[in-house]
């Protein structure tokens, strides 16, 4: 079972509302909130709301409402966050960390936004 998901993650938690966040959007399917050890000047995490261990289980079993949100709500924090390409931002980077080789911390789908500073390149 590739994607058995275990709701005393952290990121359950956070959804849960047992442990804060420092939210920075919340909309009907996810949930965007600033990561605790920031890696930038902006480094904002968005989750789904639903039980999705890692971006491809995300991909290949929320709905197309819950994808449309997500995606929507990533635009959104990019906005919010005043790190869009051009004049005014400058762009980001977002990462996904996937299991054991992608060093996943939290088994909850989440993507990494980061910006607010030139970040260098890295693809692994
Ligand atoms: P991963 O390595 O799974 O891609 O990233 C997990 C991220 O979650 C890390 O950047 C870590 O700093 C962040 N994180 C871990 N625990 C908490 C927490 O309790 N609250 C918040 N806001 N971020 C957390």
């Amino acid at each position: 079972m590739p994607y058995a998901y275990d709701d005393q993650n952290i990121f359950a938690k956070i959804l849960r509302g047992e442990i804060p966040n420092k939210t920075v959007l919340e909309t009907e399917h996810s949930l965007a909130f600033h990561d605790v050890a920031p890696q930038a000047p902006v480094h904002v995490l968005v989750i789904p709301k639903g039980p999705y261990v890692c971006h491809d289980h995300f991909a290949l079993a929320a709905t197309d409402a819950e994808i449309v949100d997500f995606t929507r709500a990533v635009g959104e924090v990019c906005r919010l966050s005043g790190v869009q390409p051009g004049e005014d931002g400058d762009g980001f980077r977002s990462i996904s960390n996937a299991g054991e080789h992608g060093v996943q911390e939290v088994p909850h789908f989440h993507l990494h936004i980061l910006g607010g500073r030139p970040l260098g390149r890295m693809l692994a």
